[in-house]
């Protein structure tokens, strides 16, 4: 029951155009078990190009030779494949995007963005690797979709109809994931009201100034205890014994279920924020900041509020709509949102109980009505910075412990801007 769906945002001309944008759908694949070996297989195979291959550029380099991705990969399909008949049984396809992975990981090392490629460990690295159909769209819609060298393979959940270049399968905590893009036009909803101001919290997610709630359903704090014994329970087991490879298992899906949990409460919120208000006005709030505290700190962390500035920011924009970040300065919860009275609250103070008016507020509430009527405007909207390109790939690292609502969108693949995305991929 998982989908997981993003927009991201790549103009050539770093313009935002709120026309164009790419979601990322995630899903898991109901697989039997011969199907989950032949997955495991091409994983393995993948796995087994890639260090062929990082070896292999190492040692020519260390003679004086640069190799790029077309002479690897010349190479290796000259010299290296036919050597290996077990490779002629899996696709092709698997060692061409291997090549094109490992060069994208050399050139995100020298722009200085990632570390320096290195060898994948069976059980260590994840499972994953990417298939196309030579050019072809692959048309994905419904549960049943009809893919490259698989044949036809389920998921769990229906998918509109939609066509992609590129398809990735990746293994989590035992179960098996495909993931793809395409390219959608998102058009500005309706909105229901102007202007809405955010109080984000621990207790309750986020208070809005139009009285609505999104409690926070602590899926962590809830989950710990269970964490806390799976956890026990593994370290109890004799290491890499196959009841603690089980063990591991159940462990990896507790995280999993938590990740699950919460971003799909995120998801609802930032969706409800970005659809129905003109302008949405948050706490620019210093996420790392506040983590630091270790009082805080578990509970912010499920409160994910990094996840939540992130979505809303990509999410107005598709929508039309502006997002505006108070300074981190501003005194949402001590000020009195109905006379402008200033007063300290500590945080056991619930109630807002202004000595000036006598108007008593539920504090969150009064702190929103404040964001609502802030005025020293911070606008993130209409430009896409490097800073918003930043947040793109920290939302890439989300969507793999996501779980979002499925649209009915329509949906088709472009060519040139998808090929524009394979760093991604
Ligand atoms: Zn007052």
């Amino acid at each position: 029951m998982l989908i997981c769906i993003f927009a991201i945002d790549i103009g050539s001309n770093m313009i935002y155009n709120a026309s164009m944008s790419y979601l990322a759908y995630k899903t898991k694949l109901q697989l039997n078990n011969q199907q989950k070996t032949k997955m495991r297989q091409c994983a393995g195979y993948g796995r087994w190009v890639w260090n062929w291959a990082l070896d292999f550029k190492q040692k020519a380099y260390k003679e004086g030779i640069k190799l790029n991705k077309s002479q690897l990969r010349k190479y290796y399909t000259n010299h290296v494949k036919p050597d290996y008949s077990w490779q002629s049984q899996l696709s092709s396809k698997i060692y061409q995007y291997v090549f094109i992975n490992l060069d994208e990981a050399y050139k995100r090392f020298f722009k200085g963005l990632g570390q320096y490629p290195r060898f994948k460990k069976k059980g260590k690295s994840s499972n994953s690797f990417t298939l196309d159909a030579s050019g072809k769209p692959i048309i994905i819609g419904g549960k049943r979709h009809k893919l490259p060298f698989f044949g036809s393979l389920r998921t769990h959940e229906k998918l509109p109809i939609c066509s992609s270049k590129k398809i990735t399968f990746s293994e989590q905590a035992g179960d098996w994931y495909i993931s793809f893009f395409v390219e959608v036009n998102f058009l500005p909803t309706e909105k229901t009201r102007h202007k809405v101001g955010v109080d984000l919290g621990v207790s309750k997610l986020a208070t809005l100034s139009s009285g609505v709630v999104f409690e926070n359903p602590k899926a962590y704090t809830k989950a710990v205890a269970r964490l806390a014994r799976l956890q026990r329970d593994l370290s109890r087991k004799v290491f890499q014994s196959s009841n603690w490879y089980k063990a591991k298992l159940r462990v990896q899906k507790a995280h999993r279920k938590v990740a699950d949990i919460r971003s799909n409460t995120v998801h609802h919120l930032t969706n409800y924020l970005a659809k129905n208000h003109s302008e949405i006005i948050i706490e620019d709030l210093n996420v790392k900041g506040l983590i630091k505290n270790r009082h805080l700190s578990k509970a912010l962390s499920d409160a994910a509020f990094g996840m939540i500035r992130t979505q809303v920011e990509y999410k107005s924009l598709r929508s039309g709509s502006t997002l505006i970040l108070a300074d981190r300065f501003f005194p949402s919860s001590q000020l009195c949102s109905n006379c402008g009275h200033r007063q300290k609250m500590p945080l056991s103070v619930r109630v807002y109980d202004c000595p000036s008016c006598l108007i008593k507020l539920e504090r969150d509430f009064n702190a929103s009505v404040n964001l609502e009527n802030y005025t020293g405007d911070t606008r993130v909207r209409g430009l896409l910075e490097p800073r918003a390109l930043t947040n793109i790939a920290v939302g890439l690292t989300a969507l793999r412990s996501v779980d979002g609502v499925l649209p009915t969108v329509p949906c088709e693949a472009d060519s040139k801007r998808q090929s524009s995305l394979s760093s991604f991929g």
